[in-house]
């Protein structure tokens, strides 16, 4: 294949501009990503610079030369910017153009006056650096889950080291490029056609990690409680039809809570709704801290949780429910220097059997929460093992309901 260098570069530029506007463009409709504003003013400082490389010979080298390869260096660091803004990190404006300065510095040192070589590689190592760090902090980003970092860290790096790499292939490989045939070198030709396609893919999968932390942000607060950070109603449910199907195949016991705060409503009135509201969340922070992170835990309704403990004995769970109970009256007896002293009710069911049907264990669940209430509050009720067995005998609910206060505690 031949491709003459100075169409390549024309169509760099083009598709450098285009690229740059269609970010800018994205950006405009969906302006919380501000990331994706740095990626497309990236696109057009490099489309500028490649301009300037073109006009090489017709215009002055500080032009095509120094100051081209300035704005290149400027381009690369605006993109990395851009990923430092993605996860939230500050814009260090000193390192954005350190990269230019130092080339307008080196480059006017005598020693590299006349020599390529080592000028190609002063310029190969700053790209390579801001590539790496851009690679860098979509890395140090990883616990956010977007499918597409891992491309865009793998292209960052190949891109990288391939301009690393490129000074020592340039000088070892006998068809080597020298000063005087530059612009017909194949050499440039495989480098610059490398540059546009990986322009065109890192701006493609920009585009698209900047799509997918949207459509995931959209995912999450459709699930997630706000006020508590845990599932919703709709999350736990899914999440525990999840765990019925895998219990399906691998049965192993499990336990299901409902718990409900105590005289919430007086807690309202006596001390306020956002008093109420840190209630919550010391409840939500109580709980957790007494069960495993495997557990399944939700904010089912205003002051109700469920929970599903999974691949627990009865008397382990038991013990859970009661821990829940102990260590939220303990840290809820006083909330911001208010004698709140809130507590909670909890019933609880447990499932030996090769089927976890949720909508049932919930059902019972409530049962003992009934009872848990009916007693006095403040305690755990279990729905017993007699009314589980009856239900599956045909007993009616109603009929086995007095036989489960078996196990109560306050
Ligand atoms: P019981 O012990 O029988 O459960 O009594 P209760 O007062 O807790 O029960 P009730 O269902 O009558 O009251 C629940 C209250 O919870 C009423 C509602 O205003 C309050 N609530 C629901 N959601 C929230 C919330 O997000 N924040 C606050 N602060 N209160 C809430
Ligand atoms: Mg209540
Ligand atoms: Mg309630």
């Amino acid at each position: 294949m031949n491709l003459d260098v100075n169409t390549l570069f024309q169509v760099t530029v083009y598709v450098e501009a285009i690229l740059g506007l269609l970010l800018l463009f994205a950006w405009a409709q969906n302006m919380a990503i501000r990331a994706v504003a740095w990626w497309g003013f990236a696109h057009l400082i490099r489309a500028s610079s490649i301009v300037l490389f073109g006009l090489y010979g017709s215009a002055p080298d500080v032009l095509t030369i120094d100051v081209a390869n300035a704005l290149l260096f400027t381009a690369f660091a605006v993109t990395w910017t851009g990923a430092r803004v993605f996860d939230g990190r500050p814009v260090e404006p000193v390192y954005l153009v350190t990269g230019a300065v130092l080339w307008l510095l080196v480059s006017r040192l005598p020693v590299l006056t006349g020599a390529v070589d080592a000028r190609a590689m002063v310029a190969s190592g700053i790209i390579t650096a801001y590539t790496w760090l851009t690679a860098w902090e979509f890395w140090r980003g990883r616990k956010e889950q977007l499918v597409s970092r891992w491309p865009a860290i793998f292209m960052l790096f190949a891109h990288g080291a391939l301009f690393l790499l490129r000074t020592p292939m340039v000088t070892l490989l006998p068809f080597a490029m020298t000063s005087d045939k530059m612009f017909g070198s194949v050499w440039l030709t495989v480098l610059s056609f490398e540059a546009l396609l990986f322009t065109i893919s890192i701006a493609f999968i920009l585009l698209a990690m900047a799509k997918e932390r949207t459509e995931l942000r959209h995912r999450t607060a459709a699930m997630i409680d706000p006020l508590t950070g845990i599932a919703n109603r709709r999350a736990f449910l899914q999440e525990a039809a999840e765990m019925a199907r895998r219990h399906g195949s691998d049965p192993r016991p499990a336990a299901v809570m409902l718990i409900d705060l105590d005289h919430f409503k007086s807690i309202n009135d006596r001390f306020g709704h956002a008093v109420g509201d840190r209630v919550l969340e010391i409840f939500t922070a109580a709980a957790g801290e007494s069960m495993r992170s495997s557990d399944l835990f939700g904010r089912i309704g205003g002051e109700e949780f469920a929970v599903i403990l999974h691949d627990t004995r009865a008397d382990e769970a038991f013990t859970v429910a009661q821990r829940i109970r102990e260590t939220f009256a303990d840290v809820a007896s006083e909330v911001d220097g208010r004698p709140v002293a809130a507590t909670v009710s909890i019933g609880m069911v447990h499932c030996d059997g090769p089927a976890l049907d949720i909508v049932e264990l919930l059902s019972q669940a409530d049962q003992a929460l009934y009872f848990a209430k009916e007693n006095g509050r403040n305690r755990v009720e279990v729905a017993s093992l007699e009314l589980v067995l009856g239900q599956r005998d045909g007993t009616s609910l109603a009929a086995a309901a007095p036989a489960q206060a078996a196990r109560t505690a306050a």
